[in-house]
Parts: C-alpha cells; sequence; structure tokens
C-alpha cells in the first residue's frame, strides 16, 4: 500500500505522523508523497481540507483517512490512541471506500477561468462593502443578494459553516449544493428568498458580480480576494472525494456525536 500523512503541525500531530510512519514500516506500506493511494491526515478537519486541497488534482485516485487530535472531527474519525489498531485494520483488511460529492465553481474574470473544488464550502463575501451579486438558477434569473455573503456548501460541509448560518444538515448520499444567505437585506426594495435551497445534480446557480467590488472568496479554509470576479458558476461536481472506512461510523452518529451528545 502507498500512503502519505498530512499533519497540523503542532507537536503531537508530528510525533504521531512519525508513529504512523515507523508502524507502517513494520507492516511493509510504502511512504509514497507524491502518488500515494491512501493519504492519512493528522490533526483536525482542517488539516482534512488541507489533505483534500493537496492531491485534489487526482482525487478519484486517493482514499482519505483522519486522525483527531482534538476534539472529534467530521473527517476525522479516529482518536490518538487508536493508531495501532488503525494500521493493524489497514494491514489485514480492505476498506470500505465511502464517497462524498464536492461542490465545484468555475469563476471568470475579464481574462481567465479558474476552476476549483471545495469538500465543506466555497464562501462568497464583499471584502469592503455589502456584497451585492444577481443570482441566476439554470440560466433564469433568481434573485439580486445584497447583504454579507452566499455559503455554498457540499452535503459534508453543510455541518460546518453552512449550519452556522441555519442552513440544513445534509446526508452526503443527497448529491447536491445548498446555497445559503448571510445575513440578507430584506426590506421593501431588496428581497431574496430568506431561506437556503438544495440544488440537485447538473442544476448550476451562476452569481453576478453587479457593481465594482473587492470580492473575498473562500475555499474551505483558504481565502482569496479580487476585484475582477465578473461571474461564479456554481455546481455539485463530477468528481467525488473518497474516504476509507475501516470500521463503519454512520454519518448521521457523527452529526449526533458533535452536536447532541457532547
Ligand atoms: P478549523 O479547522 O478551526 O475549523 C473550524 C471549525 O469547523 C472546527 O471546529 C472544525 O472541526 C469545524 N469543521 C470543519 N469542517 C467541518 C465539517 N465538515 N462539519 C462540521 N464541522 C466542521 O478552521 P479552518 O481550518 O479554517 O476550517 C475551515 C472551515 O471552518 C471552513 O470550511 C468552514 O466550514 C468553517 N468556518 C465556519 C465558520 C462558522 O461556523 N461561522 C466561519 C468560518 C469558517
Amino acid at each position: 500500500m502507498k500512503y502519505a500523512v498530512i499533519d497540523r503541525g503542532d507537536t503531537l500531530s508530528q510525533s504521531l505522523a512519525e508513529q504512523f510512519h515507523q508502524l507502517a514500516a513494520e507492516r511493509g506500506f510504502e511512504r509514497e508523497d507524491a502518488e500515494p493511494d491512501i493519504v492519512i491526515s493528522i490533526g483536525g478537519d482542517g488539516t482534512m481540507l488541507q489533505a483534500f486541497h493537496n492531491y485534489v488534482h487526482r482525487v478519484s485516485k486517493v482514499a482519505f483517512v483522519g486522525i483527531h487530535t482534538g476534539h472529534l472531527g467530521f473527517y476525522a474519525d479516529w482518536k490518538v490512541n487508536e493508531l495501532e489498531e488503525l494500521v493493524s485494520m489497514m494491514a489485514a483488511s480492505e476498506p470500505i471506500i465511502v464517497r462524498y460529492p464536492l461542490a465545484e465553481i468555475e469563476v471568470e474574470t475579464p481574462t481567465e477561468k479558474l476552476q476549483y473544488y471545495a469538500l465543506n464550502e466555497f464562501t462568497l463575501k464583499g471584502a469592503d462593502a455589502t456584497l451585492v451579486v444577481q443570482m441566476n438558477v439554470n440560466d433564469e434569473p433568481f434573485e439580486m443578494f445584497r447583504g454579507d455573503g452566499i455559503v455554498i456548501s457540499t452535503p459534508s460541509g453543510s455541518t460546518a459553516y453552512n449550519k452556522s448560518v441555519g442552513g440544513s444538515i445534509v446526508h452526503p448520499s443527497i448529491e447536491s449544493l445548498q446555497i445559503a444567505e448571510i445575513a440578507s437585506i430584506n426590506n421593501r426594495v431588496y428581497r431574496t428568498l430568506g431561506s437556503s435551497f438544495l440544488l440537485p445534480r447538473h442544476h448550476h446557480c451562476d452569481i453576478i458580480s453587479k457593481k465594482e467590488q473587492r470580492l473575498v472568496l473562500a475555499i474551505d479554509h483558504v481565502s482569496i480576494q479580487r476585484s475582477d470576479i465578473k461571474s461564479i458558476r456554481c455546481s455539485v461536481s463530477p468528481h467525488k472525494v473518497n474516504f476509507a472506512r475501516y470500521r463503519p461510523f454512520p454519518f448521521w452518529n457523527r452529526v449526533r456525536d458533535a452536536f447532541i451528545d457532547m
């Protein structure tokens, strides 16, 4: 088995990464940073987001496993004291591969078209002032949005930023995108839907900039700022992310453990 490890960079995560390499060498796993089959993320959900983006160019060829060094993560379900058990299971059994939907955007500027993928979400905000954008769904005008921002989340990202802005939690078997508002302006003059909505696969939403504005576009944990964005097309990606499960941990159990039985 060819594997790579991405750790959060703190002392505990680094020492666990070293331990993992030792245990893996004893089992005859091959360390392969460029083209691994399995990527082990050691840290938190943010580390898994980083691991995903490090290998997004070969997303269909890798499967991810997460070890959390802090509280239970949505993407990191192995505990620090379970490292040996994980390596034994990796050596002894084939994992079940769970595939989760990704979000895809195409950003159009006057000079280029840029494509990005998100595991959690894209977030669009105005850098200096209220965000003003026209939203079209499947090429039909939908609404004119004025407010703080828009969160475009995947099902597995629905428990992250999307949840904080009142969006619904969506099971990752439902191939969809959720579009949620951050503090929209609603009065006699301005009107938006006022709730989040789900787009199925093969539908798309265009977000068109309606004034000269500097936009902050967050792609999971990384933000960029640009003044030249004309429009952003959002859709469910044809690609999916693979997670290697050596034992079951159903999505709704994660939701319960993270938000209810804390
Ligand atoms: P981080 O790793 O500190 O993550 C922030 C928090 O979000 C952590 O508690 C993490 O466990 C949790 N989280 C991340 N992905 C999750 C998921 N899919 N389901 C449930 N919880 C999840 O910070 P970071 O590395 O910058 O992570 C970026 C993420 O932080 C973004 O993708 C976004 O979802 C989230 N975020 C949330 C808010 C908010 O809730 N108001 C604001 C900004 C960013």
